[in-house]
């Protein structure tokens, strides 16, 4: 349930409505727009109903939200988010590059591409320290180890570092570590996971299972969000259907889709998503055209020698048409590319 505060209610008139709800034993969350502020409700609908909030002062009207995802939809907060991380603003206004190796391998391989993705417009380094692979044979990752690394990385970089972390018990540890804390796709539906990360306080990259429809998506995310948790972006990364030609299919409606269902940003990965290195640049061209909110990719100094999915990976003779790339597209889009904190620090100072 929300309750649409009028363009004249008093701050009182907000705390009242809030005060109702909690002695009734619900959850109030107030977002405040440009045009009109809203206090959405979680909880028992029937207790809310006896309070009739429809008649306090304040209140325009009172409307059921209509879907199962009630934190993270538009009904409850009309106005799209933006979220920080480490400084960077992902959201409508800016176009935001994560990119770095799929997995971290050695220190060498890690600040390589991470200076990779430097030259490609990146203000986000990504980085995999607990990869869960498919078969138990693959490479599953350095553990914390490849946390330190990518510390040590971010220390050399300045880039913010968004790292998976793949069950609840090893949730704090790894954030400590990472200024986002990355779902993958293969734990969407790990509700456990997903109220662990909830949890944290740091905000949370969540990857579209590659099986899940977008209300499952969206359900996911209303996992964390209960948690406490609304810094939450959103990640398209390609499903799976009946064609091989692809390692997935990239579902490109559902970047508006979700964008209008939620008030979450909504970035692609164009690199899981084709699973080719020659497929990665159209499809961040068609993810850009389409309105995400920003990019991230897969880049490795020797994609020859990857541990993980190094057939997807950028090369350093890809970065530039990238970096262009994204400029060109980005101005088009009306958003300004976003840029990691330490350059924005370097101009003001
Ligand atoms: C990844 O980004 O490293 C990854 C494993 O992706 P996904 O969860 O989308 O398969
Ligand atoms: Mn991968």
């Amino acid at each position: 349930m929300v309750v649409v505060m009028a363009p004249e209610a008093t701050q009182e008139d907000i705390d009242s409505i809030v005060e109702l709800v909690r002695l009734a034993g619900g959850e109030a969350f107030v977002s405040r727009g440009v045009s009109r502020t809203i206090v959405g409700l979680v909880g028992d609908v029937a207790d809310f109903e006896a309070l009739n909030l429809g008649s306090r002062a304040g209140v325009q009207s009172v409307m059921r939200v209509s879907v199962p995802f009630k934190l993270v939809s538009r009904e409850h907060h009309p106005e799209r988010s933006v979220i920080g991380v480490g400084g960077v603003r992902i959201g409508p206004d800016t176009l935001s590059v994560i990119a770095g190796p799929c997995a971290v391998e050695t220190p060498e391989q890690t600040l390589a591409a991470a200076l990779m993705a430097k030259a490609a417009g990146a203000s986000l380094l990504r980085g995999g320290a607990f990869k869960p692979r498919t078969s138990p044979y693959s490479f599953q990752g350095l553990g914390e180890a490849g946390l330190r690394i990518l510390a040590d990385v971010r220390a050399e970089t300045g880039l913010p570092v968004v790292t998976e972390v793949i069950e609840p018990g090893s949730v704090e540890m790894v954030a400590s570590y990472a200024d986002m804390l990355q779902i993958g796709a293969r734990n969407m539906q790990n509700f456990a996971l997903l109220q662990a990360v909830g949890s944290t306080g740091k905000p949370v990259l969540l990857k579209r299972g590659f099986n899940a429809t977008i209300e499952e998506w969206l359900s996911a995310a209303e996992y964390i969000a209960q948690r406490g948790c609304l810094d939450i972006v959103l990640c398209e990364r390609g499903i799976r259907t009946f064609e091989p030609a692809t390692r997935n299919t990239l579902d490109i409606s559902a970047v508006p889709v979700a964008q209008r269902l939620s008030h979450l940003p909504v970035v692609v990965d164009p690199s899981h998503a084709g699973g080719r290195r020659d497929l990665v640049l159209p499809l961040t061209r068609a993810a850009i055209a389409v309105g995400a909110d920003g990019i991230i990719v897969d880049v490795h100094p020797d994609p020859k020698s990857a541990l993980c999915d190094g057939d997807q990976a950028l090369m350093a003779s890809d970065l530039r048409e990238l970096a262009d790339l994204v400029t060109m597209l980005s101005s088009l889009m009306g958003r300004s590319v976003a840029r990691p904190a330490v350059d924005q620090a370097a101009t003001v100072g």
